[in-house]
């Protein structure tokens, strides 16, 4: 990967990887001795179920540099039973828990009852309105429920969140923005057909913007056919946006970096 090495001496934070997946058992010590030659310097990875929960925050004792997302995924609502979230909610206390999620609604996947993925995602953002933790929507085909349930929280109190992996609209982009959320970019900005979300990407107040992989998921331009993705390959994400900003990488990088402190402020600690 001679672009990542090129470039390593510039410190970038990954907010949300799913580093307990499957598809990196048996290459994971790896992975991570690459997120660290590539300028990595934390990791989020990000729980779909308590089971995960569990394995993230098991992963966040084997690596020093790495946090977890605690929560329940929409498309895996069907599956949690009262005792999943109480389980969520005691993982809270967790030193190294620094969100809640991932967490929103998904129409494009059938799985789980639409009323049930909004019970759940009701949960989380009461959670964190209790907890101060803030916590990571995952939106798919369903930009107005989502935005209905945000403005209805926020009526109870401010939202400390982030609308991850954003590939919305510009209305829905400068509501969010609205109600306080940050908008973080993965890989899908750097694709070649994807001019409008860039254009989006190009209104984004530069204190307001994250950077993630969503890995192993959906590798960035131009290692797309590079499976599966890894935290060392946002660079090319965090490149796209400084393109797009008109800045060099490296201020670029600083910002997002402060930007993810300032949501994440567990990280801290
Ligand atoms: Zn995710």
């Amino acid at each position: 990967m001679p672009t990542t090495e090129m470039i390593n001496d510039i410190p970038l934070i990954d907010t949300h990887s799913h580093l307990d997946s499957e598809q990196f058992d048996g290459i994971r010590a790896t992975i991570m001795e690459q997120t660290q030659r590539a300028g990595i310097e934390k990791i989020i990875t990000i729980g779909c179920s308590w089971g995960s929960s569990q394995k993230c925050l098991y992963l966040t004792s084997v690596y020093s540099n790495v946090y977890a997302a605690v929560g329940i995924h929409p498309n895996y609502t069907s599956d949690a039973n009262p005792d999943h979230w109480d389980r969520i909610v005691e993982m809270t206390m967790h030193p190294k828990t620094v969100a809640l999620g991932e967490t929103g609604l998904d129409r494009y996947w059938d799985f789980c009852p639409f009323e049930l993925q909004q019970d759940y995602f009701d949960r989380h953002i009461r959670l964190s309105q209790k907890t101060g933790i803030p916590f990571i929507v995952h939106m798919r085909d369903c930009e107005q429920d989502i935005l209905n349930m945000l403005i209805e929280a926020k009526q109870r109190g401010p939202l400390h969140g982030v609308m991850h992996s954003f590939t919305g609209d510009q209305a829905t982009a400068d509501k969010c923005l609205e109600l306080g959320m940050y908008i973080s970019f993965a890989g899908m900005v750097t694709f070649k057909k994807n001019d409008q979300l860039r254009e989006v990407a190009a209104t984004i107040p530069l204190n307001r913007i994250l950077l993630e992989t969503d890995s192993p998921y959906l590798s960035p331009h131009p290692l797309r056919s590079k499976r599966p993705n890894q935290p060392a390959f946002m660079v090319h994400t965090a490149e796209c946006l400084a393109n797009i900003k008109d800045l060099p990488l490296t201020t670029l990088a600083a910002q997002t970096v402060e930007n993810t402190y300032r949501l994440f402020d567990r990280l801290n600690t």
